[in-house]
C-alpha cells in the first residue's frame, strides 16, 4: 500500500505553471530523495503534499486520506482552520530555516505543538520530549535556548519537534542548506537513523552522497515535471535523460 499518492497534480501561481502534472507514489517506509534544479517546483510539491498549498488540479492522499479535502454528503469539501491543521500535523515538515521559537527553551519548543492540541498530559509530553531529544543526540540540552545552540543542533531540535506529533510521513525541504559545512553531517546522520527505523520520508536535498546512500528512490524534477524516477544507483550512474546528466555535472 502506498503511504503517499500524488495524482496528476497541477499548480500555477498567476501565469506561471509551476507543477505540470505530477504523479508520484511513495510506499510505507520508503525514502525518496527529490532532486532538481532551483525553481523546478520541489518545494511547491512538498507543500502540496502537506496541504500548505492546494493543487489547482489533481490530488494528494497520505495514508489513504485526501489532503485538504473531506467527503461529506457525497461531495468534496475543502478542509479549513482546525481540521486542516490537525490533518497537517500527521505530516512532519522540516525546513531549511529551523523556525524554532527563540523565547522558548528546547523542551518547550518540543512541547508547544502537542500541548496546544491537548494530546497528552504535561508529564507524558515531557517524557516524550526527553526521549526524542536523546534520539537526536541532544538529551542534555533540553534547557538551552535556540540561540545557545549551533545550527546543526537547532535543526536536530526541529526534527525532534516534528517527531513529537508522531507523524506518519516526514518531509524535509533542504534541511542542511543553511548550515555551515561542518554541521551538515550530524543532521544527515539523524535523518539516516530515522530512515533506518522505517520512517516514510521525502527529502529535497543537494546532498548527493546522502541521496545515493540512504534513498530507496531518486525522483528528479525539472520545469514542473518528473523527469526520472529510479533507484539511486541507476539515477547517478546511468541517468536516462540529458536533463539529468547536465544537472549531475553541476552538483
Ligand atoms: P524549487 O523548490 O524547486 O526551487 P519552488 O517550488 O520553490 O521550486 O518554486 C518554483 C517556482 O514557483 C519559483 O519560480 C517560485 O518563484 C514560484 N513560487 C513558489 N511559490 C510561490 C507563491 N506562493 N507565489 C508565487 N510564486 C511562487
Ligand atoms: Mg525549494
Amino acid at each position: 500500500m502506498s503511504s503517499v499518492d500524488v495524482v496528476n497534480v497541477h499548480k500555477s501561481f498567476g501565469d506561471n505553471d509551476i507543477l505540470k502534472g505530477i504523479d508520484m507514489q511513495v510506499g510505507q517506509g520508503e525514502v525518496v530523495c527529490l532532486l532538481g534544479p532551483s525553481g523546478s517546483g520541489k518545494s511547491t510539491l512538498l507543500r502540496c503534499i502537506n496541504g500548505l498549498v492546494m493543487p489547482d488540479k489533481g490530488h494528494v492522499a497520505v495514508g489513504g486520506s485526501l489532503i485538504g479535502r473531506k467527503v461529506r454528503d457525497g461531495k468534496l469539501h475543502d478542509l479549513r482552520g482546525r481540521e486542516a491543521s490537525v490533518q497537517r500535523e500527521r505530516i512532519g515538515m522540516v525546513f531549511q530555516q529551523f523556525n524554532l521559537f527563540p523565547h522558548l527553551n528546547v523542551r518547550d519548543n518540543l512541547m508547544l505543538g502537542p500541548r496546544a492540541h491537548r494530546l497528552a498530559g504535561k508529564a507524558e509530553l515531557e517524557e516524550k520530549a526527553g526521549l526524542l531529544l536523546n534520539k537526536v543526540g541532544l538529551g542534555n540540552r533540553a534547557d538551552a535556548y535556540p540561540s545557545q545552540l549551533s545550527g546543526g543542533q537547532q535543526q536536530r531540535v526541529a526534527i525532534a519537534r516534528a517527531l513529537m506529533m508522531e507523524p506518519e510521513l516526514m518531509l524535509f525541504d533542504e534541511p542542511t542548506s543553511a548550515l555551515d559545512p561542518e554541521l551538515v553531517g550530524e543532521v544527515l546522520d539523524t535523518m539516516r537513523s530515522l530512515a533506518e527505523e522505517g520512517m516514510t520520508m521525502i527529502v529535497v536535498t543537494h546532498e548527493m552522497t546522502f541521496a545515493r546512500g540512504v534513498a530507496d528512490r531518486v525522483v528528479f524534477m525539472a520545469d514542473g515535471r518528473i523527469v526520472e524516477d529510479a533507484r539511486p544507483g541507476i539515477f547517478f550512474d546511468n541517468p536516462e535523460t540529458e536533463r539529468a546528466r547536465s544537472f549531475l555535472r553541476l552538483v
